[in-house]
């Protein structure tokens, strides 16, 4: 029987968020002691638990057919393969969590603006290959240091002029009085599969899981809003719904001017929403979530 092996970050900052995606997509695994290889109980798909770094390399080499990773370690390790990584190796769906940036900074007081004042320095950072792609696309040539860690103390150190490196909040950079110059990578952790084609079963299985994966991320942000409402004003509430399409409305025993309103809302509902429709005339407004979706 078709079996097919998913790789996962084993600890770190996509562990805990992929594997709970996978839960909630109806996988479940019986755990194993070395906590390397989970054997799916619920679908034919096992889990191995490994480093990040590592996860592009075993679906380009056909280890594990899918794979969670984000997507500057997959362009990053697809580049180095000689892969052109926005269309060799693209997500099959971008999960939404892992956000962050790859960003050139250098000094605070630095003559550094823009690509264009990089020809002839140099640049630390950990990821080469996507440095090189974004010096190329800009015709600038400039030196690339190579350093696993540590990459925001390099201009300090005389070890190079600025860097590219991943940014969340901008705390570390400030404190290493580093300032950013532009954008060169904004990512995301998606789901990734081995290029080659694989039997009729086993696609069958990945279309499976990519779309309980996309149900989920639906019905994340999907909710199930209920409300009174005066009857006179359906059209005005339901117009102040994000993405809501045409409500269900119920009668309100003894109250013949207002009604029940229920809704799903495919959007963010934010307290401004709710705020809006009370000014409408609706009261008893309730926003619940939606745990699962199958359109
Ligand atoms: P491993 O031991 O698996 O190699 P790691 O130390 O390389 O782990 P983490 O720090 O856990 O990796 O980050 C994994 C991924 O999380 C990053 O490659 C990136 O896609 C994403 N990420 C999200 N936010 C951040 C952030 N603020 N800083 C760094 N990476 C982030
Ligand atoms: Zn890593």
């Amino acid at each position: 029987m078709t079996r097919l092996k998913l790789a996962i970050q084993k600890s770190g900052r996509l562990a805990e968020e992929s594997l709970a995606l996978l839960e909630r997509s109806g996988l479940k695994f019986a755990k194993s002691k070395d906590k390397l290889f989970w054997f799916g109980e619920t679908l034919p798909i096992d889990l191995m638990l490994v480093r990040d770094d590592d996860i592009p390399r075993l679906l380009l080499a056909g280890v594990c057919q899918l794979g969670i990773v984000g997507g500057n370690v997959a362009e990053e390790k697809a580049l180095e393969q000689g892969l052109d990584a926005r269309t060799g190796f693209a997500p099959l769906v971008g999960l939404g969590f892992g956000r962050c940036r790859l960003m050139l900074a250098a000094p605070e007081q630095s003559a550094i603006q823009g690509a264009q004042d990089l020809t002839g320095q140099r640049l630390a950072t950990s990821y080469p290959q996507l440095t090189r792609r974004y010096l190329n696309e800009r015709g600038v040539s400039a030196d690339i240091v190579v350093l696993n860690g540590a990459v925001e103390i390099a201009p300090s150190m005389g070890a190079a002029e600025a860097i590219v490196d991943l940014v969340s909040t901008g705390t570390t950079l400030r404190a290493n009085h580093l300032a950013v110059v532009d954008e060169v990578l904004v990512s995301e952790a998606g789901l990734y599969r081995c290029p080659n084609a694989l039997s009729p079963e086993a696609e069958a299985l990945i279309d499976t899981l990519m779309t309980r994966i996309e149900g989920v991320r639906q019905a994340n942000e999907t909710k199930y809003v209920m409300m009174h409402a005066p009857k006179n004003k359906l059209t005005e509430i339901t117009a102040l719904l994000p993405g809501a399409e045409a409500p269900t409305v119920l009668t309100l025993e003894g109250s013949p001017d207002r009604v029940a309103l229920h809704a799903v809302c495919t959007e963010q509902v934010f307290w401004e929403h709710l705020e809006r429709l009370k000014a409408a005339g609706a009261s008893a407004i309730l926003v619940l979530p939606v745990e699962k979706m199958l359109a």
